[in-house]
């Protein structure tokens, strides 16, 4: 027993050493990333359940790097969040993302909508505000075609300037979305003390919508108080007709998944937006 209580200690030592060299690793090559212009934006299309039309985008970053390859934003979001390179890389998310949206409207003489995710860490840039103003104008873009999607673990902090800084955001006209929504503990309380604009369904919901009662039940719910607080409501993670199916008949806004698309480069983003027919 006692040699196997020392193996066990000694794999999860080494289990712990991988670990943290991937962490240590991806952290020293994201240092220089964004002046090697490794990170590049996908878009993922969100369409209206009633016309079937595009409506807009979600902005998703990709990261390649020559040493490590493709690495998701699942791994190295956090681990630049934790850094604070969140604050360059999230500003270079938000100019690429205006500088496309600004492309593709006049390309196409439409409205269209740009989601961008903005992490806690993010709002401690006092600058931000700003920042996505000037950006906002540089790009000649009306701020009610700029989503900020937060999830709740902006608002727990309960900190002043993310206050200020969401009260800004309704101010300018930027819609404000709440992202994960039913992942988290207390978003309820949080949808009375701002003015949200978009919900968005978490994909752990609609994934089992067509197979599970319960599931529908709650997103049946979800999407009932959201219109009677004014919101409107995506459903992200939507992968086959039937889930799409159903979310038409629960009277669900929007929809965003790999059923219609998956994120895609600029480039692809804007041919398959033009050639698109619902
Ligand atoms: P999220 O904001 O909840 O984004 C939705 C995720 O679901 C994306 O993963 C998207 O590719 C994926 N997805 C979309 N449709 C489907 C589907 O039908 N099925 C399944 N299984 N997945 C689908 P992705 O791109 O890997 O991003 C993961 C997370 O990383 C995002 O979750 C977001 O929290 C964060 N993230 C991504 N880009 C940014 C960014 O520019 N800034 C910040 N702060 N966070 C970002
Ligand atoms: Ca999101
Ligand atoms: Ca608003
Ligand atoms: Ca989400």
């Amino acid at each position: 027993a006692k040699s196997l209580g020392r193996n066990t200690y000694s794999f999860f030592t080494k289990e712990m050493n991988t670990v943290m060299l991937r962490r240590f690793e991806i952290e020293e090559q994201m240092h220089g990333a964004l002046e090697r212009n490794e990170f590049e934006l996908y878009y993922q299309p969100q369409l209206d359940v009633k016309s079937g039309n595009i409506i807009g985008v979600e902005a998703l970053l990709r990261w390649h790097n020559s040493t490590l390859g493709n690495i998701s934003p699942g791994e190295f979001i956090p681990i630049a969040e934790h850094t604070g390179l969140i604050v360059p890389i999230g500003r270079f998310v938000i100019k690429q993302a205006l500088r496309f949206l600004n492309v593709w409207q006049t390309s196409q003489h439409k409205k269209y909508t740009m989601a961008v995710n903005i992490s806690p860490r993010q709002f401690r840039d006092l600058g931000l505000l700003t920042f996505i103003k000037d950006c906002l104008n540089a790009s000649n873009i009306t701020p009610s075609s700029l989503e900020i999607e937060i999830t709740e673990g902006v608002l727990m902090s309960g900190q002043s300037y993310i206050h200020d800084a969401l009260i800004e955001i309704e101010k300018l006209g930027i819609n404000l979305s709440m992202d994960d929504f039913g992942t988290g503990y207390s978003s309820l309380s949080y949808l009375r003390e701002y003015a949200f604009d978009v919900l968005k369904i978490d994909q752990s919901f609609i994934h089992g919508i067509t197979t599970n009662e319960a599931d529908c039940q709650l997103v049946k719910t979800i999407i009932v108080m959201a219109h009677s607080l004014g919101m409107t409501v995506v459903a992200e993670g939507v992968e086959t007709q039937s889930q799409f199916t159903l979310l038409t008949e629960l009277d669900c806004d929007f929809v965003q998944g790999y059923y219609f698309s998956r994120p895609k480069p600029a480039e692809q983003l804007l041919d398959f937006s033009v050639h698109y027919k619902p």
